[in-house]
């Protein structure tokens, strides 16, 4: 069993690929697509010029840039798998049947994620986290840079959680 189970493989998903990985942390990711991405990948010739670093990079461009980075760590990735509820112990339930497990939840599916999960159930339920679209904070604006950073706050907690220093 993975440290972690990740709920989407778009943006912030990859990315906390990567951050936990960093913590030294392994992920298991459920995406209901064929291929990673999310957003990013779906307007994949768009020029993007807010990205630290680019004077203007594409969705694709960046997109292949988070996968590349994520799968350094050596994800275990299952693709064409929706989740439908989670349920005690995050145990994340999918249409085709498949149930996953983990100790730590990250709920990175995107704005229209069917299963809102609202901050104030995450800061009740040790372990589970929405990041990226999926963090639905008052005032908050659905941008790439936002789930970056709350990927990297997700994992130094969830290393936190699973090491014992909480
Ligand atoms: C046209 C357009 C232009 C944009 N331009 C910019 C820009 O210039 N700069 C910028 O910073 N941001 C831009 N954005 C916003 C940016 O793309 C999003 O903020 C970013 O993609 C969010 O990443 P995410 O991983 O949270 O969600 P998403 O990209 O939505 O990824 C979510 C992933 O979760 C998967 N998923 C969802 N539900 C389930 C389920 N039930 N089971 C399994 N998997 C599931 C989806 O298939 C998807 O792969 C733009 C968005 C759009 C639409």
């Amino acid at each position: 069993m993975a440290d972690a189970l990740i709920l989407g493989a778009g943006p912030a998903g990859l990315q906390a690929v990567f951050q936990l990985g960093l913590a030294g942390l392994t992920a298991e990711v459920i995406e209901a697509r064929d291929a990673p991405g999310g957003l990013c990948a779906a307007y994949g010739d768009k020029p993007v010029y807010d990205m630290p670093g680019f004077v203007s990079v594409t969705g694709a461009e960046i997109a292949s840039g988070l996968v590349a980075q994520a799968m350094q760590l050596k994800p275990i990735i299952h693709y064409g798998e929706k989740a439908l509820r989670w349920e005690a112990g995050f145990r994340l339930i999918c249409a085709s049947g498949a149930e996953y497990s983990a100790p730590v939840l990250v709920v990175a599916g995107g704005a229209r994620f069917a299963m809102d999960v609202e901050p104030s159930t995450c800061e009740h339920s040790p372990g589970l986290f929405a990041i990226g679209d999926a963090a639905r904070y008052l005032g908050k604006t659905s941008y790439l840079i936002p789930a970056f950073h709350e990927a990297a706050l997700m994992a130094h907690r969830a290393f936190a959680i699973l090491k014992g220093a909480v």
